[in-house]
């Protein structure tokens, strides 16, 4: 059986993030998705809004494929949540060059230190090349329209978080 390991901050989960989790869904038997914890740093989202969020997305992929999804939090090393969790890969999306030069670093140093947890990366979709969790937390803030890069949920979650 094969097992994926997608981390991330998923604050919140995008169209963006959806369209992995579907292209993912066809490469393993087993997708994980990984909310990193990072202490110090508070999220808009709490871990509880972040998994409601995923599940309502993943019920939604896991009526046409055929996958088992789960979700699990972290707060170490990516590379060791993935082996805590039998993956051998993990999954990451590329947008643009910042995120090939970043990840290709990453994966180079995790593969040194985790040399059975191959890293597999995911070009962004055309339609969501754009879409980073980073702008549309600052659009929401500023009563913006997110609706063209979150789901429905999403866009209701944002709107009663940055209400008043
Ligand atoms: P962000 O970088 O938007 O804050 P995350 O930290 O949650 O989001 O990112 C987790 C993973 O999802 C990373 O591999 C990131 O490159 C990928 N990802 C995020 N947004 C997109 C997108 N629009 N298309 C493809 N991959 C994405």
């Amino acid at each position: 059986m094969s097992t994926g390991f997608y981390p991330g901050s998923f604050d919140p989960v995008t169209n963006g993030h959806v369209d992995i989790f579907r292209r993912a869904a066809s490469l393993f038997d087993r997708l994980v998705i990984g909310i990193g914890v990072h202490h110090g740093k508070k999220p808009v989202f709490s871990v509880e809004e972040k998994t409601k969020m995923l599940e309502t997305e993943l019920k939604m992929i896991s009526k046409t494929e055929n996958i088992d999804f789960d979700i699990v939090t972290f707060d170490g090393l990516v590379v060791d949540a993935a082996k805590a969790e039998g993956a051998g890969f993990l999954v990451r999306g590329l947008r643009n060059t910042e995120d090939f030069t970043y990840e290709m670093q990453m994966s180079g140093m995790n593969g040194e230190m985790m040399p059975d947890v191959q890293t597999i990366f995911l070009p962004a979709s055309p339609g969501v090349q754009h879409i980073a969790s980073s702008l549309v937390r600052q659009i929401a803030s500023m009563d913006g329209n997110v609706q063209p890069f979150v789901p429905g949920h999403v866009v209701d979650m944002l709107r009663e978080k940055f209400a008043g």
